[in-house]
């Protein structure tokens, strides 16, 4: 999407990927920069190597029966009719969609559209049983096992956890700003049918636009936003198209930056009270919003904004002093002060925070 060492930041999009930043615009033989697999930073400030877009234009992606059943047009949401080997149509309003040069299906909007938004206001933020913002503990009851399988990046045990198991053999899963579609592993793993969505990204096998999502309501058991939100024009649209195209009882879990620098063209960091306030506000019943206890302010700045390209571990030796400073000095003041708690320093000094949503009702 941008080059850290030359060119300024070029906007793509009402919805760029989750930083796994590719910039298909601009003819072929473009670079595509890939992220190393263990870099904890979601920009892409990383860049070791490239693959060609020429041949990554040689993609081609399979859609199950199942996936045309529930795509609609995302300007009238009327069902959309497959054309053979050329992208589908909509009968409702006329318009064709093809396949982009990567051979997704691109389901972007063709024309802008209007969203009409309603907020309530005067209504108190917290709810009767709050929420305490602590670091996500493991989930007692883990609905899916994930002893033996590897954690994703940006993603941690605690995390996957949380993630719930498909309700029957033929339950969908969607991956908004899939990007690489590096976390469809642990999502089949989960016994869903995986479908990943990116604005811009040449391994999504559909294109799309997460403001106005191509698909019926009540579609998925589960929707994963990682590294994502804080790329969105307008959160609150996009969050009600996740609570609309969840089925009752789905879940949403995803990760927001708070204090990672500005990346990818990163629009809303959002604090803990930001992310309770967009997914409350949206409809959603809360259930864990925590910081990530592996990605301080100090490692998230180093990796994505004060050093870049440095090596990872040279970046986070850089930071460990002032780090180790930090935690120490609160460490002293909680023996003064009862509210110099970890999860206090932790939920004003995280790089991102992760959450967990339901949908408890029908809407
Ligand atoms: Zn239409």
């Amino acid at each position: 999407m941008f080059s850290l060492w030359g060119g300024s930041p070029r906007w793509d999009g009402p919805f760029t990927t989750n930083g796994d930043t590719w910039s298909r615009r601009g003819g072929s033989g473009q670079v595509i920069p890939e992220v190393p697999d263990d870099q904890c930073c979601p920009c892409a400030l990383w860049l070791r190597r490239g693959v060609n877009l020429t041949e990554a234009s040689g993609l081609r992606f399979q859609y199950s029966d199942r996936l045309w059943r529930i795509l609609v047009c995302p300007s009238c949401r009327t069902p959309l009719s497959r054309e053979e080997g050329a992208g589908a149509r909509c009968h409702g309003c006329g318009t064709a969609y093809g396949h982009a040069d990567t051979g997704a299906l691109d389901l972007r909007l063709k024309t802008a559209k209007k969203y009409e938004l309603e907020h309530e206001l005067g209504s108190p933020l917290l709810s009767e049983s709050g929420v305490d913002f602590r670091p996500l503990p493991v989930n007692s009851a883990p609905e899916v096992d994930y002893s033996s399988v590897a954690v994703p990046p940006h993603m941690t045990k605690e995390l996957l956890s949380y993630f719930p198991r498909a309700k029957g053999p033929h339950s969908m899963m969607l991956d908004l700003g899939c990007g690489r579609t590096r976390h469809r592993g642990v999502c089949e793993h989960a016994g869903f049918e995986y479908v990943g969505l990116d604005y811009d990204s040449p391994a999504a096998p559909i294109l799309g636009d997460g403001h106005s999502l191509p698909f019926k309501d009540a579609s998925f058991g589960f929707v994963l936003s990682v590294a994502v939100l804080e790329h969105i024009r307008f959160p609150s649209v996009m969050t009600r198209e996740v609570l609309r195209v969840l089925q009752a009882g789905g879940v949403y879990i995803g990760t927001v930056s708070f204090l990672e620098p500005f990346h990818g063209q990163s629009f809303y960091h959002h604090t803990h009270l930001g992310v309770y306030n967009t997914l409350r506000d949206a409809g959603f019943a809360v259930e864990r919003i925590g910081p990530n206890p592996k990605w301080p302010v100090l490692t998230a700045q180093a990796m994505m904004s004060l050093f870049p390209k440095m090596p990872f571990v040279l970046c986070r030796a850089l930071v460990a002093p002032l780090q180790w400073l930090h935690v120490l000095w609160w460490k002293l003041g909680s023996v003064v002060d009862d509210r110099a708690s970890r999860n206090a320093r932790l939920t004003r000094t995280a790089g991102a925070f992760f959450f967990v949503a339901a949908k408890t009702d029908s809407r």
